[in-house]
């Protein structure tokens, strides 16, 4: 079954494009938009990306 919502690609850890695996993650952040991540990416992003809540608010997009 087809998605119809528009993918997001995946702009962890550093919030930059370069991965080109969808997104199935929301990282919460403050002041800053929420960073979508693929799960590879989950990780590393709660601990490098900057200004990521702690504790960390994950939301599942895809
Ligand atoms: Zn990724």
């Amino acid at each position: 079954m087809k998605d119809d919502r528009p993918s997001e690609k995946c702009r962890g850890p550093y919030g930059e494009a370069g991965c080109l695996d969808e997104a199935r993650f929301s990282v919460l952040r403050h002041r800053l938009p929420s960073l979508p991540v693929c799960p590879v990416h989950l990780g590393p992003s709660l601990l490098l990306a900057g200004s990521v809540l702690w504790p960390p608010d994950i939301t599942m997009i895809g």
